[in-house]
């Protein structure tokens, strides 16, 4: 359906169609209600992106110290989904998705360096990546802007085009003006993305996964030593952004090793996830 041209149905009204083909006043919203009888026979196992880590509609923080690289991970697990191949020894990817990374945190030049640098050392042709990885760099998109589902001509109605099935934000704080110390402002995100996902099934019949790169406070010198899932509380923001992601991973390096562990747990008993999980990730 083409929405610059969806206004509503009902005679003479030429109000825009916001509840199927009805407009506010003539329509009736879509409730999303579970029925007990369809779920009898439903297949609720988790879906994986990403086996074991990341779920099809999953929103993930990543949070980790300044410069520990986020925005290289970040960009390691998109060319991998992007190309359908595992980016660990010990996490594999099943197949090739498109992937969209929203840098909003890098100078052009860092971003293309660091492309540059990673299509070298990693990909025999740079065309491998050209259909399925797709990255903006310093377009000054705020989630506000990102989360505008009005706006035919917005983000929103572009990445519906291009039906990513993963977007990599980075960084949280780049994407201002959310006040992540703010309760209000942080359901707002909630809510925000959790619409963008729906928005986004409704239209593509396909799910869509968050990966949100977020900063923490630099340890101590005294309190220094091997991360724990308490290291979670080193997170800029307030407590309830700590329930809005489905899942939050640390990186972590030592001695040039990268290591992620997993303090917050799924809430579903089915991932198999029942302790926080550290993975050393021998990067391939
Ligand atoms: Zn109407």
């Amino acid at each position: 359906m083409d929405d610059e041209k969806a206004t509503c149905k009902t005679k003479d009204c030429n109000k825009k169609a916001v509840h199927g083909p009805h407009c506010e006043t003539h329509g009736f919203p879509r409730i999303n209600q579970v029925s007990l009888v369809s779920l009898d026979t439903e297949d609720l196992r988790p879906r994986w992106l990403v086996d074991g880590w990341l779920e099809e509609t999953d929103v993930a923080l990543i949070i980790g110290d300044p410069y520990v690289g986020k925005s290289w991970l970040a960009l390691h697990v998109g060319m991998s989904l992007a190309r359908g191949k595992s980016w660990t020894d010990n996490i594999t990817i099943g197949a090739a998705h498109r992937v969209l990374f929203i840098d909003e945190d890098n100078p052009d030049n860092t971003a293309k360096r660091r492309i540059q640098d990673y299509a070298r050392k990693r990909l025999s042709q740079p065309s491998e990546w050209r259909y399925n990885f797709h990255y903006w760099v310093s377009n000054f998109i705020t989630l506000q802007s990102l989360l505008d589902f009005t706006n035919v001509r917005g983000y929103f109605a572009l990445i519906k085009k291009m039906r990513p099935r993963l977007v990599i934000i980075d960084t949280l704080y780049s994407f201002g003006n959310v006040d992540i110390s703010n309760q209000k402002d942080v359901a707002a995100l909630k809510t925000g993305l959790r619409r963008f996902q729906k928005l986004i099934y409704e239209e593509t019949g396909e799910p869509i996964a968050f990966f949100i790169l977020h900063h923490m406070k630099k340890k101590q010198e005294s309190s220094k030593g091997e991360l724990k899932a308490t290291d979670i509380q080193r997170m800029y923001g307030s407590t309830f952004l700590h329930a809005m992601p489905d899942t939050i991973w640390i990186l972590h390096k030592e001695r040039n090793t990268f290591y992620l562990l997993q303090p917050k747990l799924r809430a579903d008993p089915e991932s198999g996830v029942t302790e926080p999980m550290m993975v050393q990730l021998g990067v391939k």
